[in-house]
């Protein structure tokens, strides 16, 4: 497979998974707001490629908490694994 169609066909399955999670948990948990995939963020927080944990917050939320958030998980020996629904879902992306 060429890196287009790979990156192309991880483009898919990453949108279905946030999809999927927006389904599946309809509100952000911190505000309360009807989540809207293209604008929903999934943060997987891992720990030497174990997965630890998987939130999903509204952008605004997201934006709002993510330094607070990393400077946490990062003195604690953890990495996340972001998949933010406006870089996914922006126009032109394919
Ligand atoms: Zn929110």
């Amino acid at each position: 497979m060429t890196p287009e169609v790979e990156s192309g066909m991880e483009r898919i399955v990453k949108r279905n998974m946030l999809k999927y999670q927006v389904a599946q948990t309809m509100f952000c948990p911190y505000c309360h707001a009807c989540l809207d995939t293209e604008r929903a963020v999934s943060v997987d927080v891992m720990r030497s490629d174990k997965l630890i944990a998987s939130k999903i917050a509204c952008a605004e939320c997201w934006d709002r908490g993510k330094e607070r958030l990393n400077a946490m998980l990062q003195a604690n020996g953890y990495t996340i694994d972001v998949t933010d629904g406006r870089e996914l879902f922006k126009r032109g992306a394919r």
